[in-house]
């Protein structure tokens, strides 16, 4: 990525969506919308002087939802362009409420609120599609619960959750226990400003405030207005005291997950959703598994599948090692479901077809392979470039010429094509380029000619 922003044949135009394309092969007019960001590229450093005051806090999209990221904000630390963006939908300047902190804080003066989209014009000869896949929503699979269960995450999720700078460090906290610490969190604001109000009050009447309430209920100060509000506001401050104990005492006792289960196939080859492999997902397990282990030696990993796909150089021994040197457990069946059992944690019911045996048992964690699903944008942008998709929604290509869509000229490599890991995204890639290359010296030399 850092290759392709400073590579000098390279413009990249992010934040941007292709609306229409004109014209043939060697000779496309494309136009392209540029979205406003309110924040000027040119300007920008990447400080992030502006995301620390921002007080508008969202859910981030890029950690799947498990942390919070503000209304102005890089998409992730290492994107390229390195600018800072605003999410329209949600600065309180843009929605008409006074504001504009981020402005006054930037010294590169880069926020502009007055920024509009825009349409540009590109006269080339190529398109190649590399738009990617959308991961599956297990939600679509009543029997695995994975919204009702806390601890049941798919496999991004987990990696953000594994991720030195995702949303834990790195660290494999559960979404249970996130939850309470959250909770932990807002009960504290509450509790600290609770307090404030409760010292002045202490102090305008020279008593502490649990002594002055054992008094007050035994009928003392009678008809005092501002000791009855006294009153008042301590048991308000009790109401969040008592819950905050409770809850600080439960955080004592968390601790990282360490046992985990990983279930394949989820959405893929399932005639209820997606028949086809998605080729990725048996070596993204392993190597979850394997790097969990490497942040704590003594994480155990189940990984339930009808068969490990490990196909690819080297693949097979890396499953291999995983299992004599990574504490992987591989079972081969199909997980039936997945219900809550004490503390939060998930409990599989299972055949093992080995054994010819239905079991049950309860993990830490668990983590869902879901199936590498066709980008939802693919129709819209297939309409757009006037190509056709494939019966499951992935760009159509022909046979004999792999990387060529159903239009003379467009390309298609990477997931936009078809499930694949991203060794092989990275092959197409360098496929799709050149045959885009060969179009475009052809279309050159015709106009020499
Ligand atoms: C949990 C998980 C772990 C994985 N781990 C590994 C691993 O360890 N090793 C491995 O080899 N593979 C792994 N994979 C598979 C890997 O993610 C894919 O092989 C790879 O991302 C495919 O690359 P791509 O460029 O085709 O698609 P993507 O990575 O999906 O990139 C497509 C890009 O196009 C953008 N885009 C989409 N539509 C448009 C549009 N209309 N206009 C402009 N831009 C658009 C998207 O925002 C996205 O940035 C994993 C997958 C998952 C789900
Ligand atoms: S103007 Fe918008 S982006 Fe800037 S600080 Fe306020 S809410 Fe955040
Ligand atoms: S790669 Fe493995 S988990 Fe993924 S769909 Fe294929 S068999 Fe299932």
């Amino acid at each position: 990525m850092l290759d392709v922003g400073r590579h000098p044949n390279i413009e990249l135009l992010a934040y941007s969506e292709v609306l229409d394309v004109k014209g043939e092969e060697g000779d496309f007019r494309v136009t392209v919308k540029r979205k406003a960001r309110y924040v000027d590229e040119d300007k920008c450093t990447g400080c992030g002087a502006c995301k620390e005051k921002c007080p508008t806090v969202l859910s981030d999209a890029f950690n799947e939802g498990l942390g919070e990221r503000r209304a102005i904000y890089s998409w992730f630390a290492q994107g390229i362009p390195s600018t800072h963006t605003i999410d329209p939908d949600h600065c309180r300047q843009l929605n008409g409420k006074k504001c504009g902190i981020c402005a006054k804080v930037c010294q590169a003066n880069a926020v502009n609120f007055e920024q509009k989209d825009r349409n540009i014009e590109l006269d080339v000869g190529a398109i190649i599609v590399a738009s990617g896949y959308d991961v599956f929503d297990p939600s679509r699979i009543p029997e695995y619960q994975y919204r009702e269960i806390p601890n049941v995450v798919t496999a991004i999720e987990f990696e953000r959750l594994l991720s030195a700078s995702g949303p834990t460090g790195g660290h494999l906290d559960r979404p249970s226990d996130l939850a309470v610490e959250a909770e932990i969190g807002t009960l504290k604001k509450a509790h600290e400003k609770s307090l404030k109000q409760l010292k002045k009050l202490e102090e305008k009447f020279g008593e502490a405030s649990a002594d002055f309430h054992a008094k007050y209920k035994e009928g003392a100060y009678q008809g005092d207005k501002d000791r009855e509000k006294w009153a008042e506001k301590y048991e308000t401050h009790l109401t969040i005291e008592e819950p905050l104990l409770k809850l600080e005492a439960q955080a004592e006792k968390f601790q990282t997950a360490k046992k985990l289960a990983f279930i394949q196939c989820v959405g893929s080859r399932d005639f209820r959703f997606y028949p086809f492999c998605s080729g990725y997902c048996c070596m993204h397990s392993i190597k979850e598994a394997i790097i969990a282990r490497e942040h704590e030696p003594e994480t155990t990993s189940t990984i339930f599948g009808m068969d490990i796909r490990a196909v690819g150089k080297g693949f097979e021994e890396y499953k291999v090692r995983g299992g004599n040197q990574s504490n992987i457990t591989y079972v081969r069946g199909r997980v039936a479901e997945i219900n809550e059992g004490p503390s939060h944690n998930p409990v599989l019911t299972y055949e093992d077809t080995r054994e010819g045996v239905v079991k049950s048992e309860a993990f830490d964690l668990v983590i869902l392979a879901t199936a590498c699903a066709p980008s939802s944008g693919n129709p819209e942008l297939a309409k757009i470039l006037d190509v056709e998709l494939s019966p499951f929604g992935f760009f159509k290509t022909d046979a004999s010429q792999p990387m060529d869509t159903t239009r003379p000229g467009i390309f298609t490599c990477g997931c936009a094509h078809s499930p694949i890991d991203i060794p092989e995204s990275v092959v197409q890639a360098s496929g799709a380029a050149a045959r885009a290359a060969r179009t475009v010296m052809g279309a050159g030399m015709r106009k020499a000619s």
